[in-house]
């Protein structure tokens, strides 16, 4: 069975005394144990060091993004290698907003995934359709091309976990139903299956992200094929407790 598997994307907020207070009321929470719910949450990289420390080991950090290869002369970008070597173990990569708002391509997202990986990073794939794409009927061309791009260059996918994220449903309050998103993980582990194998297809966790709360977290984790969230807001707030257990 595939463990069931919980990120909070804190994107780009909070204060030094904001992001303690999290970390509190996180530390506070009660949830299962770490063999049933994986639980990475991702703070902006200059809180990395000091949410590691102050974080219960029960869970584990992910930054929001790395550097496509070994670094270098590259101002203001931080590499794989730097994080491997503070201890952090995990990287959201392609994530639509980075997508989006800093033209990273699937190629380019795709470099990023095999070199985090390359140098022992955990990696959190982001992939998603816009609404014109989903209302065009293009949403599994879309997000199979986002994942081929990814699967091109990945040959372990031991450490990847796919997040399904349609933009549409990121920051808007507007959660994709319960059977829109199971549609679409069905359709991923199928095209993996085809397209990489059935034994990653099996294993791979897909992670749904979008305007996932305390409130709708529950249906979504019935669904077969969603194997845990990526949650932005929520994961700022209380709830974030409720989310990750949403499966008992
Ligand atoms: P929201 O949960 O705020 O919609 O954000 C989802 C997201 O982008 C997580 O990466």
């Amino acid at each position: 069975a595939r463990k069931f598997f919980i990120g909070g994307n804190w994107k780009c907020n909070g204060t030094l005394e904001e992001v303690k207070k999290i970390v509190s009321m996180l530390n506070e929470a009660e949830v299962p144990s770490k063999n049933v719910v994986e639980v990475v949450v991702s703070p902006p990289f200059v809180f990395l060091p000091l949410v590691e420390s102050l974080l219960r080991p029960d869970f584990q950090v992910a930054a929001q993004n790395c550097w496509v290869r070994k670094g270098g002369a590259f101002t203001g970008e931080i590499s794989a290698e730097m994080l491997a070597n503070l201890g952090i173990p995990c990287v959201i990569l392609g994530h639509s907003e980075r997508r989006s708002l800093l033209n990273e391509s699937n190629e380019f997202v795709g470099d990023k995934v095999a070199h985090a990986l390359s140098v022992g990073l955990k990696v959190i794939a982001c992939i998603g359709e816009t609404l014109q794409q989903r209302e065009s009927g293009s949403t599994m061309a879309v997000v199979a091309a986002q994942t081929k791009a990814i699967a091109d260059k990945v040959s372990n996918w031991a450490n990847v976990v796919l997040a399904y994220e349609p933009v549409w449903a990121i920051g808007t309050g507007k959660v994709a139903t319960p059977g829109q998103a199971q549609e679409v993980h069905l359709e991923l582990r199928k095209w993996l299956h085809d397209s990489v194998g059935a034994e990653v297809a099996a294993t791979t966790r897909i992670i749904y992200g979008g305007s996932v709360n305390g409130a709708n977290c529950r249906e979504l984790a019935e669904q077969p094929d969603i194997d845990g969230f990526l949650v932005g807001g929520a994961s700022l707030k209380p709830e974030f407790a409720d989310i990750i257990r949403s499966l008992t």
